[in-house]
């Protein structure tokens, strides 16, 4: 049997359903909501199948997992979103090959993707994490820093900044998450009021789309609902090939 043929069709199938019902009960139109697949361990063929049925937007995390699937998946029209944190030494190869970055949150970081873009490309897309949870653990410029971030990073040149994501904290608690959300919705809310032109709040995973989008997200980075539980760990083989990767790529 092909590895979750039907299975992730269907889950794609779910997702968007929930994705317009919930919209419809929030009075927005689904249509203005992006469904981003976040494949992040899952093989290229899984991704091959997706796009089958009609995914186009795939999100990765790990650099060398993701230019492994780049590569097996060239003859296919994906559009790349990198999503996972980023460490200096892998900027150039993140502008080389993802339209997207959602995960900016430091000025050395948006630097260096700025440099590393290739002229031959459109300026890349990106997004300001923001720590809305607070947590020292994750990523993300502090909310009372973004202004300052997107005002560095509008001058850049071979960057657009799109708009602003997040990963709220991990809870049951709906209260919680929810204020978390609209803590990113207000920072997105702020920076228009600044002047930006922006389009994307990037928020909403598997467990908690429906308060994303109640609460304004319009791209949802969904992975398990789509793929099924994620094959963690990472194959010894390709932890090996990262070390490697990483030591190849001075910082
Ligand atoms: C894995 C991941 C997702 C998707 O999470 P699921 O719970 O599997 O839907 C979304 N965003 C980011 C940044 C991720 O790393």
């Amino acid at each position: 049997m092909e590895p979750n043929t039907t299975t992730i069709a269907l889950g794609l199938q779910k997702v968007r359903a929930r994705i317009e019902s919930i919209a419809g009960k929030a009075g927005r139109r689904p249509e203005t909501i992006t469904l981003l697949a976040a494949s992040k361990t899952n093989p290229a063929e899984c991704l091959r199948e997706a796009f089958a049925a009609g995914q186009t937007i795939f999100g990765e995390n790990y650099l060398q997992e993701a230019l492994m699937k780049i590569e097996a998946l060239r003859d296919l029209p994906i559009e790349w979103h990198f999503i996972g944190p980023i460490q200096s030494n892998k900027t150039k190869r993140i502008s080389e090959n993802f339209a997207w970055v959602h995960s900016v949150d430091r000025k050395k970081i948006a630097d260096r993707l700025s440099k590393d873009r290739p002229e031959s490309l459109p300026p890349l897309q990106v997004c300001l994490q923001v720590n809305v949870s607070g947590e020292d653990s994750k990523s993300g410029v502090a909310p009372e820093d973004v202004s300052d971030l997107a005002a560095y990073i509008v001058k850049l040149p071979h960057l657009k900044l799109r708009g602003v994501m997040a990963i709220p904290e991990l809870t049951k608690a709906t209260a919680l998450q929810r204020s978390q959300f609209r803590m990113l919705r207000e920072a997105y809310d702020q920076l228009k009021r600044e002047g930006h032109d922006l389009d994307t709040i990037s928020m909403g995973m598997s467990e908690d789309l429906d308060i994303a989008i109640e609460e304004g997200a319009t791209t949802v980075r969904v992975g398990t609902a789509i793929f099924g539980p994620r094959r963690y760990p990472i194959p010894e083989e390709l932890a090996a090939q990262q070390r490697n990767f990483d030591k190849e790529t001075p910082g």
